[in-house]
């Protein structure tokens, strides 16, 4: 049954309604309205930067909101994970669909000033990200943010679990290119950016290159209502005995307490998913005797 999503005709229509009443308000608003569509295109600037069309909105059956699941995976328990732990398990998932890592993206108009800024990134942890390599292969989401396939079902399957237990959750940010992150990035500074405040700057946001939104598998969520979701109600269920909750939907916090050097200082509102058997699996020897780690 496909009646919790909506189709996407429904869609279509709905974004039709968006442009119709965004141009109305234009013509009657011009000037106020136009300087802010100019202020948000100035630092936004192409959210996403694929070759997406409605058609590629996720459009699941629900019953494949989950991966896969092992046997007895209910009695299960999930290993215990320091935030080192939670980052090296990010960075060695074997995710599908992500490209080898390219030349740095440029950051500023000065070559001298990228390499400032990529040297104290990488002293404070932040590595290089891979972006996607088939973007025909991701899916977007409802309003229009977009995710590898994996972790759209998978972020589908939290929000409903969620929803289950009284928590609104929302998706506010997921995929981001090179120029996306360079806009947010940037947003505090004005060319020829003298960077005064770099080291703060870097402990709030990852330069271009550097985030784990390129790669499809990162999001940044919200409950509806609450301004910070490290002090919510839902993230007190989803962070409760280690997070077990976000791992049950193969997601860990991407920036989590007590990370160490990862870059950002941490981040209750980002979660990167790596999936069940990533998590269940880490740190296993591959010659074990677990046959779920074994297939
Ligand atoms: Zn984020």
């Amino acid at each position: 049954m496909l009646s919790e999503v909506p189709s996407p005709g429904w869609r279509r229509c709905r974004w039709a309604v968006a442009a119709l009443t965004f141009g109305l308000a234009s013509l009657l608003a011009p000037t106020a309205l136009g300087a802010a569509v100019a202020e948000s295109h100035a630092w936004v600037d192409q959210p996403i930067t694929g070759p997406w069309t409605p058609s590629t909105l996720i459009d699941e059956p629900k019953s494949r909101w989950r991966e896969p699941l092992p046997a007895g995976f209910d009695s299960l328990s999930f290993p215990h994970f320091t935030g080192p732990d939670f980052n090296e398990l990010f960075t060695t998932a074997e995710l599908p669909n992500l490209s080898s890592i390219s030349a740095s993206p440029t950051i500023t108009d000065s070559a001298e000033m990228d390499e400032q800024v990529r040297t104290e990134a990488v002293e404070r942890g932040y590595q290089r990200r891979p972006l996607p390599a088939d973007y025909a292969l991701m899916r977007l989401i409802d309003d229009g943010l977009a995710l590898q396939r994996p972790a759209a079902v998978a972020w589908l399957a939290l929000e409903q679990d969620a929803a289950e237990h009284g928590f609104e959750l929302e998706l506010k940010s997921a995929y981001r290119g090179h120029r996306y992150q360079r806009a947010v990035f940037l947003r505090p500074f004005e060319a020829p950016y003298a960077f005064d405040d770099l080291a703060e700057r870097l402990k709030m946001s990852a330069p271009p290159g550097y985030s784990k939104h390129h790669t499809g598998y990162a999001i940044d969520i919200s409950q509806a209502g609450h301004a910070h979701f490290g002090s919510s109600p839902a993230y007190e269920w989803i962070s409760a005995d280690n997070f077990a909750i976000a791992k049950k939907h193969g997601w860990i916090p991407s920036y989590p307490p007590d990370g160490g050097r990862q870059g950002p200082v941490p981040e209750p509102w980002e979660f990167t998913y790596v999936g069940v058997e990533a998590i269940l699996c880490f740190h296993q020897p591959p010659a074990g005797d677990d046959p779920l780690c074994n297939r």
